[in-house]
């Protein structure tokens, strides 16, 4: 078999490395540290969690980030194995110890007969040989400039600039309507593309006092330097002027309320469809650097929303991440390139779990290259199949944003919409149906149409 090349020893990379020399692929492990550093890592260490030391909820019938740790779990995942080693007591949440998990981490990979670690910065993306990239939201200028070369600058991203994603059913449709600014768009399905939310004078005053009165994060040291060229958070542009949001993202033109025709908005807030799905709607040019708690606050004063819930919320941070849904296929190779996969961060999911879970499929990918065995793609109804199909396929190209996993990227269950049965008992639904598709999947069972 051919041997295996994987730049990035991070979440990522460390769980493609081991998928993959399970299979019983020879792999050789690029990583850059200790040699090279980025900002935020501080060890050498395979596996490093780079800020906060929680794997979120451990839930896995309710909860779609807990699902994908049962699904890895499943799938002999080794930063999941890990993380339950070396676990924090945390309620609900598996928190990390995060030294020992990166220690631990490093040596399995290092004790591996089919791993071979090699400490050095990757430059090109090579036309020879099968390689997996999962260099992270802080991959190495040199690289991102070769990938660039690569994809086109367009198609790479330096920074996310991420709107708020709201569930499409938890949007009151008595105060919000769908319609195309002009009514643009030739199909039916186009002009349903953008749902909007009216603010009358009173509500657009109150919300500009609470957007600039809010908390907010601020970047971290050395996160901006070489790279932000300016996409300017809601509440810095609500700080410049109390008309400018209604001047621009919030502009009430072109758009008629048909719950009070007569009456003309002060200013409209539109959401855009993000996925084909059409359960999920991001908030057109509302990134924002607001802390969480803030966010959900300010964004529910608008009317329409005061019950949203958030597939996630905005944010702006360095991250280096590809335009996936253009530049990858289903095996997450590229496809001007086919030698070449990614895997991880820079793929577009957002997060260390959804990131370890990018490499996991990966790894698995690339091994059935590798020894000629054939895998079927992930299912699209378990987790790992619904975040790589969003990102692959599923998402709209042109407002790509990083993503985390959750319920709306999943197909919706028959006979469930609208609310009709209790949330709990549809979170488990769709864990169910995913256990069942994961593990006939782990066991080789999916026929390759059944994946589709
Ligand atoms: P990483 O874990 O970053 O691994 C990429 C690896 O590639 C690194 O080890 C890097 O050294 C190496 N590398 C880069 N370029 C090269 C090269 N050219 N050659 C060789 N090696 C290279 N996620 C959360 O879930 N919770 C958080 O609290 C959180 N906080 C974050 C804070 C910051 C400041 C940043 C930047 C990210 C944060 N993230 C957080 C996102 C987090 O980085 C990812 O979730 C996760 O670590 C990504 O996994 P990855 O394997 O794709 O990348």
């Amino acid at each position: 078999t051919e041997e295996l090349h994987i730049v990035g020893g991070g979440m990522a990379g460390s769980e493609a490395a081991w998928q993959a020399a399970n299979a019983g692929v020879s792999v050789v492990l690029h990583e850059m540290r200790p040699t090279r550093g980025t900002f935020a890592h501080k060890t050498g260490n395979l596996g490093e969690m780079v800020c906060s030391n929680s794997f979120r909820s451990d839930d896995h019938e309710n909860n779609a980030v807990g699902l994908l740790h049962w699904e890895m779990k499943e799938a002999g995942g080794l930063v999941i194995s890990t993380a339950y080693k070396r676990r924090l007591p945390a309620g609900g949440a598996l928190a990390v110890d995060r030294d020992p998990f990166a220690e631990d981490i490093t040596a399995a990979l290092k004790a591996h007969p089919n791993i071979r670690i090699s400490n050095e910065e990757v430059t090109e993306l090579p036309d020879q040989g099968q390689w997996i990239f999962a260099t992270g939201p802080l991959t190495s200028d040199a690289l991102g400039q070769a990938i660039a070369r690569e994809t086109g600058t367009e198609a790479l991203a330096f920074f996310d600039a991420i709107a708020p994603i709201v569930y499409a059913e938890s949007i009151d449709m008595s105060k919000a309507w769908m319609q195309s600014r002009y009514d643009k768009g030739e199909t039916e399905d186009e002009q349903r593309a953008y749902l909007n939310c009216p603010m009358d004078r009173e509500t657009y005053e109150a919300f500009i006092d609470a957007l600039v009165g809010s908390d907010k994060t601020e970047f971290h040291e050395g996160e901006t330097a070489n790279y932000f060229d300016g996409c300017l958070p809601i509440e810095v542009m609500a700080e410049r002027g109390r008309e400018t949001l209604r001047h621009g993202p919030m502009k009430p033109v072109g758009l008629t309320n048909p719950h009070q025709p007569d009456v003309k908005p002060w200013a409209v807030v539109q959401l855009r469809r993000d996925n084909a799905l059409g359960t999920l709607f991001n908030i057109v040019g509302f990134q924002t650097k607001m802390k969480y708690g803030a966010q959900a606050d300010v964004l529910r004063m608008i009317p329409g929303l005061e019950e949203a819930r958030f597939a996630r919320l905005g944010g702006i941070h360095r991250n280096t991440f590809l335009n996936s849904p253009t530049l990858l296929d289903d095996q997450m190779r590229l496809r001007s390139k086919p030698n070449i996969r990614f895997a991880g961060q820079i793929t577009g999911v957002e997060g260390y779990v959804e990131s370890a879970a990018m490499g996991l499929l990966a790894g698995r990918m690339a091994a059935a290259d590798a020894t000629g065995v054939p895998v079927a793609a992930a299912p699209q109804d378990s987790a790992h199949g619904a975040l790589v199909h969003h990102i692959t396929g599923g998402a709209e190209a042109k407002t790509f944003q990083p993503m985390n996993v959750n319920f709306g990227l999943f197909r919706p269950l028959e006979g469930m919409r609208g609310g009709r049965r209790g949330r709990r008992e549809r979170y488990k639904a769709y864990t169910d149906r995913a256990k069942a598709a994961w593990s006939d999947w782990i066991a080789g069972q999916t026929p390759a149409a059944a994946a589709e």
